[in-house]
């Protein structure tokens, strides 16, 4: 699972891009970490890479295909300071 220590650099959302599922090859779509939903591994990827191929890692047949899932979005864009740029976390 994803760590983070300072909630100040997380922001929840709905994007729908969250939902989307990923197969092994495709372009990601955004750059960020992806965890495998048959195994919750995780990777980071840059937007344009290429998700790992199907031979990346092992399932076994309860786990299903590899597919991946945009967990964490990363914003590349530069902020002019980081505690009034950045939404307050929901908790
Ligand atoms: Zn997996």
């Amino acid at each position: 699972m994803a760590m983070y220590k300072d909630g100040s650099y997380l922001s929840p959302s709905t994007c729908d891009v969250f939902e989307e599922e990923q197969l092994p090859g495709a372009e990601a779509p955004f750059t960020g970490l992806y965890a495998c939903l048959g195994c919750n591994q995780e990777i980071a990827l840059n937007e344009g890479d290429r998700v790992p191929p199907q031979n990346h890692h092992y399932h076994h047949a309860s786990q299903g295909a590899i597919r991946w899932k945009l967990i964490v979005y990363a914003d590349h864009r530069a902020k002019a300071a980081l505690s009034s740029a950045l939404p307050a976390a929901n908790f």
